[in-house]
C-alpha cells in the first residue's frame, strides 16, 4: 500500500543524528523522497543506506548560505520536486551571559537562525512551485519560556517562533504550511557539546527530575503527524514533553 508521503519530496536538516535522523527514517517510511544533511557526511550515507525510498545524502554546514542553497536545489533537481523542508539543524551552549565564549552565542546565531533563515529563502519558491508543501521549524519549549543559563538559545528560539507565524501568514497563500515542533528534553546529542562541568551538572539534575525523556522517534512521529494532515489542517505549533517534565 502506498505511504501518505508517496511523490513527496523532503529535505532534512541536522540529519546526521537525533531528531533529524529519527525524521527522515520516519518521512521516507511514509513514501517521501528524502534529501539529508549536515556536516558529518559520513554519517548521511550510513543513514541513507537504510532508507529503502529515493535519498540523497549531501554534506551541508546550513549556516554557509551558499551551501544552504546548494542542498535545498540538489535536493529540488535531484529528488523531483520539494514539498517539505524540515529545519532542524541546531546547537544549544548553555551558561550564563556574563563571562561566557561569544564565538558560542555567534555559534548559536548561525545556524539555529541563520541557518533556518537560508534554507527557508532557498526552498520556499521551490515548494511553492511543486505545488504547495511544508515547512517544519524545529524550536524548544525554550523558545516558549526562558531561564537563566539559556539566554541566547533563548533568543535563537523565540526568533524561530517570531519567524515562523509571520512566515505562515506569508505562506499560506501558496498552500504552503508553516508548523513550529517545540520538543521538550529529548535523548540525543545536543546536550553533549556543553563543556561546563557547572551547565553539564545542571542538565543531568534536570533530566533526573524529569524522569523517562522523549527519544527522537517521539519528535519524527509528531512531525509526520503534522505533514500528514489534509492540506485544509495546519498544526501552527506542537509541544512535546517528556510527561514528566515541567517547564
Ligand atoms: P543533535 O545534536 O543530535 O542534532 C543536531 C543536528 O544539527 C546534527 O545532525 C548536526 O549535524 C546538525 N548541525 C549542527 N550544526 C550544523 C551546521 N552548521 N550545519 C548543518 N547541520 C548542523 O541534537 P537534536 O537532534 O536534539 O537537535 C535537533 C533540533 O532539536 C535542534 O534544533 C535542537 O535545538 C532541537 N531541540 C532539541 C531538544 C533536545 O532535548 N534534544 C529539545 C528541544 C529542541 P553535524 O554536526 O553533522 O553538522
Amino acid at each position: 500500500m502506498a505511504g501518505p508521503l508517496e511523490g513527496r519530496v523532503a529535505a532534512v536538516t541536522g540529519a546526521s543524528s537525533g531528531i533529524g535522523a529519527a525524521t527522515a527514517v520516519a518521512l521516507s517510511q511514509a513514501g517521501a523522497a528524502v534529501a539529508v544533511g549536515a556536516r558529518r557526511a559520513d554519517r548521511l550515507t550510513a543513514l541513507t543506506d537504510r532508507l529503502e525510498g529515493p535519498s540523497l545524502a549531501q554534506g551541508v554546514d546550513v549556516s554557509d548560505e551558499e551551501q544552504a542553497r546548494t542542498f535545498v536545489h540538489k535536493a529540488h533537481e535531484e529528488l523531483g520536486g520539494l514539498h517539505i523542508l524540515v529545519n532542524n539543524a541546531g546547537v544549544m551552549l548553555l551558561g550564563p551571559v556574563a563571562g561566557a565564549d561569544t564565538e558560542e552565542w555567534r555559534r548559536m546565531i548561525r545556524v539555529n537562525l541563520l541557518g533556518l533563515l537560508y534554507c527557508t529563502h532557498a526552498a520556499l519558491p521551490l515548494i511553492e512551485r511543486s505545488g504547495g508543501g511544508d515547512i517544519v521549524n524545529i524550536s524548544s519549549v525554550a523558545g516558549r519560556q526562558a531561564g537563566a543559563g539559556g539566554a541566547v538559545y533563548n533568543m535563537t528560539k523565540f526568533g524561530v517562533h517570531g519567524f515562523s507565524e509571520a512566515l505562515r501568514q506569508e505562506a499560506l497563500h501558496a498552500d504552503v504550511r508553516v508548523t513550529v515542533v517545540a520538543p521538550g528534553h529529548v535523548d540525543t546529542e545536543l546536550q553533549g557539546h556543553n563543556l561546563n562541568p557547572v551547565v553539564r551538572a545542571g542538565l543531568d539534575r534536570a533530566r533526573e527530575q524529569i524522569g523517562e525523556v522523549l527519544a527522537a522517534e517521539d519528535i519524527a512521529e509528531a512531525i509526520l503527524h503534522a505533514v500528514t494532515r489534509p492540506r485544509h489542517v495546519c498544526f501552527n505549533e506542537v509541544v512535546v514533553r517528556p510527561t514528566g517534565q515541567s517547564r
